[in-house]
């Protein structure tokens, strides 16, 4: 059965997307810990990150590495951190979230509670960044 990031890449669930390419799609995190929190995945659906074959998970940096300066350019932030869990959705992502401090990417912390037209219009800022 197709990941529920399968469905998204394929357009049968929607999401604020960033980017995408032909291996690649990036999109907001629909529970984001911060403003801007984003998901970077293989088109390719493979479950544990590091089962992704080496040229597609170098790829998936390089491609991590353009979206990360359009968030860093948008949202107000010392850095964009990256975290890898993979403990929700058998679907292989990074985690892109702008961070001022450790707190800001704690995943034991409540989400963030953003409307639709809050993650429209993020997803707008960065994507004009790119
Ligand atoms: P992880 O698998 O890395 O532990 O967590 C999966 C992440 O995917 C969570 O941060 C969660 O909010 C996000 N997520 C789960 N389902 C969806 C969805 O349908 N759409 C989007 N945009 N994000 C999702």
């Amino acid at each position: 059965m197709a990941t529920i990031f399968s469905k998204i890449v394929n357009g049968e669930i929607p999401s604020y997307k960033i980017a995408e390419d032909e291996n690649y799609y990036a999109f907001l995190d629909i529970n984001p810990l911060a403003q801007g929190h984003t998901l970077v995945i293989p088109k390719k659906e493979v479950n544990y990150i590091f089962d992704v074959e080496d040229d597609l998970l170098a790829g998936m940096m390089v491609f991590a590495k353009k979206i990360a300066k359009a968030i860093d350019k948008v949202c107000d932030c010392k850095r964009v951190g990256v975290a890898v869990l993979g403990l929700e959705v058998p679907h292989a992502h990074i985690h892109l979230i702008p961070i001022n401090n450790l707190h800001d990417i704690d995943f034991s912390q409540p989400k963030l509670k953003l409307s639709s037209s809050e993650l429209e219009s993020m997803a707008e800022k960065i994507k004009a960044a790119l």
